[in-house]
């Protein structure tokens, strides 16, 4: 075992689609439990890159949510909104080198293509119609030219990750997703190429985010790969189910955490995290799970 102390920076990356329920506090409390385990950073990142979809005042407000669950970022909060320039000096990268290409499909086109591939029972993904041109028609949106990555860096093919609590994973991105989206047809950036670039541009070693999160990640390593940026390490969380057995969201009854009781939400958070209930303060609670919580990986592992 290499003894040097661990280099270790994680985040919590928030969409303000709305404010936080117990399911996101559980990846929250998971991630920054994490990091303080591993005497790392513990970051808050807001991903509000799909404007349409943020609700206004819900940054502030779920900012306000972790800060009186103890959980403040250790440097200043990075906002997505204001990273275009990172994100389209990316884009032109992939460009640059033939890995990405304008796409001119409309939504229908792309479903009329999914209808025929269902019909010969294949995965519903991107057909690749515009990898070889626009055949006339006019850009809409960026996509990455997985193929084209794969072959041209010699990348193993599915792509192969290790999960520190799902164990060894893997998926076929060409067969499985196809040419994935950078930037959209509206203009706005998609969130893998905005998440693999500030990932990076914050240092992250260590992901900690829910499990619905987790297959997206063979894209963001392929991009990682495609922009020469380092892979982190990933574990991602289990997700607190609805009453109708899906995950949790706004949908099946999640409700906003109560503010006035932070710590009844924290203790709801560390049971699903295997961790026992804390009396107290709310720093009183997080002190005390922070020893134990170098066990939180063994305790998620059933
Ligand atoms: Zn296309």
């Amino acid at each position: 075992m290499n003894s040097a102390p661990v280099s270790y920076r994680g985040r919590f990356a928030p969409s303000p689609t709305g404010l936080l329920h117990a399911g996101s506090l559980v990846a929250a409390l998971a991630s920054w439990l994490d990091a303080r385990a591993h005497g790392g950073a513990w970051l808050v990142r807001i991903e509000d890159v799909d404007t349409p979809r943020c609700v206004p005042g819900a940054a502030q407000g779920l900012l306000a949510q972790l800060a009186a669950c103890g959980l403040v970022s250790d440097e200043p909060v990075l906002w997505q909104s204001t990273r275009h320039d990172a994100y389209q000096t990316a884009l032109n990268n992939l460009v640059s080198k033939g890995w990405a290409y304008p796409c001119g499909c409309s939504r229908k086109e792309i479903e009329d293509a999914q209808q025929q591939q269902r019909a010969r029972h294949t995965a519903a993904v991107y057909p690749g119609t515009c990898r070889n041109g626009l055949q006339g028609k006019p850009a809409r949106a960026w996509r990455l030219n997985v193929q084209r990555v794969i072959k041209d860096l010699q990348l193993s093919h599915p792509t192969h990750w290790h999960d520190r609590r799902l164990g060894a994973q893997q998926q076929d991105v060409l067969q499985e997703v196809g040419d994935f989206v950078l930037r959209r047809a509206d203009g706005l950036w998609a969130y893998q190429l905005a998440v693999v670039v500030d990932d990076a541009a914050q240092g992250i070693t260590h992901v900690v985010r829910g499990q619905d999160l987790a297959d997206n990640t063979a894209r963001q390593i392929l991009l990682q790969h495609a922009l020469g940026l380092p892979t982190p390490r990933y574990l991602h969380t289990p997700l607190v189910l609805g009453v109708d057995g899906e995950k949790l969201s706004k949908q099946n009854g999640a409700q906003a955490l109560n503010l006035n009781d932070p710590l009844a939400a924290l203790n709801a958070a560390a049971q699903v995290l295997g961790l026992d209930a804390m009396a107290g303060t709310v720093q009183e609670a997080l002190k005390n799970w922070t020893p134990i919580s170098n066990h939180v990986q063994d305790a998620l592992i059933k």
